[in-house]
């Protein structure tokens, strides 16, 4: 190991991120503290909790706190605590690279994002001692790890890198220096910090001392922040902008959250959590290294962040905190995967974001709307994957819909649907717009049925899990099984059957040329204008979700659709009777492709061969211009 004076350079990701953080806070300079007192609170957090196992690691420094200490004339602020400290090598790992493999990515997103959306996608990825550059022009840290017994100094202007270098014990723990720049030497003063410290870090469950020199020259350390578990007051004692901070501390995010729930649940399992939903939704919600959870703690001892096992996959943008009074201190995360009280604790969290999702839905409509529209996928993976959970996500989801401009729940279909409809419709497609000019559902809107939009990928498998919603069926506009008959007269029967038989020989021919492409053709109910349309088979995937499938998994079978006709349409009629004449069975079949083709077009698949489409196209105008 080198013992001596070493000069390195930041990771290029470093220099961006100082110079986004840089750029991008400098009307917040303030949350430096912040961030600084949330990495010394951490840093004791870790300690304590190895104490409990490892009883002899605290020594004579029994109790853990967090110190400040202002020289205005030298322009120093030094912030330090007896914690977890820092290796030779941690000091360089964690102050000079971002460890995260999201780094690029967050780097990435500003630039995707633009500026404003710096300020919620900073905090994400660990970028808090940066901040510290705000105020200052050099930073110096100087640190001795729990674990060894030489002491570190970290030494950086962020202009040229960083040193490190031996240095003096001064006892474990780290301690940071800001040399503060000269238009900012006013946060060297006592009246300041003690604001900021109230503002920012009342919340942090370790006392928060400030130096004061009495005349006698003897040094006092007073107390300045509450130094209690916010968590575990009572709600009535908490005001709004306490619990505002808490979330930004716990989140890292810098906007106050959209909702919270905070509550203690007793009887065989006893637990507290104090639960937040984000405004926005991290931009990595969709990936899998996302990191996820909320802090654990067991009898007000912090045991871990991004606890994955106390909350369900689909609430993953869930943050903030559960306290437990009944796992054991050493709680590993193998043990919590086991551990019947995670499964109480992982039900009863579910349960009360549940209510509070329920209880915006019902007051805060427009919070709501935007809740979903930024967690509504991940939701809906619930009702696919949480049978426990279904009825009740399946009550808060929200669907476009032909007879509202407002994402809809299916309640409030339910309470639209007009006598006589007992069956919920929908049609799936990329977009409102494909989907409500797609010939399936002309007949659906002719009789004044609600079509239910799904454009969402995750819809396919969402509605499959919920094929009745309070005992009306969920029924594909798309699929082979939509059952338009019930409500037609004997008369209205009589004829529609006639006209199919009339239609046979058609059928059968059509049936023969697109043999390759269908699996079935046959007289459909569904279309009122348009000619033809291609319909799922029972069970099938939707064309929208097949072709996205196929995108992504190459060789993936096709599926082959069924042919429906409208039987009424002018188009069907003409070529019912171009079908037997043997002469024209060359022309027949020009004329079923490019009607194969303008099916795929109207519901917004590609067409198989392009050329060919366009040959026929030109033939056609041609012979209808001469
Ligand atoms: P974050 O706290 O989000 O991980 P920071 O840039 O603020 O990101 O800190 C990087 C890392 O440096 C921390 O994760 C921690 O390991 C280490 N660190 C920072 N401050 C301290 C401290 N006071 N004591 C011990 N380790 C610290």
């Amino acid at each position: 190991m080198a013992q001596t004076r070493s000069e390195h350079s930041f990771q290029a990701e470093v220099n961006q991120v100082l110079g986004i953080v840089i750029n991008s806070l400098y009307s917040h300079r303030e949350i430096f503290l912040r961030e600084l007192l949330s990495n010394a609170a951490d840093a004791l957090d870790k300690l304590h909790y190895r104490s409990l196992t490892e009883h002899e690691l605290l020594g004579d420094d029994r109790e853990l706190e967090i110190r400040i200490e202002i020289d205005p004339e030298q322009r120093l602020l030094k912030i330090s605590d007896n914690g977890i400290g820092m290796t030779r090598d941690e000091l360089v790992e964690n102050l000079g690279t971002i460890a995260r493999s999201g780094s690029k990515r967050f780097v990435e997103a500003v630039k995707e994002r633009g500026e404003n959306a710096t300020l919620d996608l900073i905090g994400q990825f660990g970028v808090g001692f940066y901040s510290s550059f705000l105020v200052a022009d050099r930073v110096t840290v100087r640190s001795r790890s729990v674990d060894s017994d030489e002491t570190w100094v970290w030494s950086s202007d962020a202009k040229t890198g960083f040193t490190v270098e031996p240095g003096e014990d001064r006892g474990r723990g780290t301690e940071i220096r800001l040399h503060l720049a000269e238009d900012q030497a006013d946060y060297a003063s006592d009246q300041r910090v003690r604001y900021l410290v109230r503002r920012y870090a009342d919340y942090v469950g370790h006392p928060i001392r400030l130096a004061e020199t009495q005349d006698s020259g003897e040094v006092d350390w007073e107390t300045i922040n509450e130094a209690s578990a916010l968590w575990r007051k009572p709600k009535a004692e908490i005001e709004d902008e306490e619990y505002d901070e808490f979330y930004k501390h716990v989140s890292h995010d810098w906007e106050a959250p959209l909702a919270r729930t905070h509550f203690k649940i007793e009887g065989g399992t006893n637990f507290t959590g104090l639960l937040y939903v984000p405004r926005n939704p991290p931009f990595d919600l969709y990936d899998r290294e996302h990191r996820r959870g909320v802090r654990l703690y067991v009898k007000r001892v912090f045991i871990m962040d991004d606890c994955e096992e106390i909350l369900p996959v689909w609430l993953r943008f869930v943050r903030g905190i559960v306290d437990s009074d009944d796992l054991p201190l050493n709680v590993s995360r193998e043990l919590l995967q086991e551990d019947r009280a995670t499964r109480t604790i992982r039900k009863g969290v579910t349960k009360k974001v549940l209510d509070l999702l329920e209880r915006i839905a019902k007051d805060q409509p427009e919070d709501y709307a935007t809740l979903w529209s930024n967690y509504g996928v991940v939701l809906k993976e619930g009702i696919h994957y949480d049978e426990d959970f279904r009825d009740r996500l399946a009550a808060l989801a929200r669907f476009e819909s032909s007879k509202s401009e407002e994402p809809t729940s299916l309640d409030a279909y339910l309470e639209r649907m007009p006598e006589g409809q007992d069956e919920i419709y929908y049609a799936i497609g990329p977009s409102r717009n494909a989907v409500e000019g797609s010939p399936h559902i002309e007949a659906l809107l002719k009789r004044d049925r609600e079509v239910l939009f799904l454009t969402d990928p995750v819809d396919e498998w969402a509605v499959a899990a919920i094929p009745t919603y309070k005992d009306k069926k969920l029924v594909s506009a798309m699929r082979a099984d939509l059952d338009l008959d019930r409500d037609e007269s004997d008369e209205e029967k009589k004829q529609r059957e006639e006209k199919a038989g009339g239609l046979e020989p058609l059928i059968g021919q059509m049936k023969e040329i697109l043999a390759d492409q269908v699996s079935e053709v046959r007289v459909s109910r569904r279309l009122t204008d348009s000619p033809v349309c291609l319909v799922v088979p029972e069970g099938g995937l939707h064309a929208h979700i097949e072709r996205m499938l196929r995108a992504q998994q190459k060789g993936m079978p096709r599926q082959k659709r069924i042919f429906e006709l409208n039987a009424d349409h002018p188009v069907i009629a003409k070529l019912a009777g171009l079908a037997g004449d043997e002469n024209r069975s060359a022309e027949l079949s020009e004329w079923v492709f490019l009607l194969y083709d303008q099916a795929c077009l109207a519901e917004g698949s590609p067409i198989a061969d392009p050329p060919s489409f366009a040959r026929r196209m030109a033939k056609m105008m041609g012979d209808a211009l001469s």
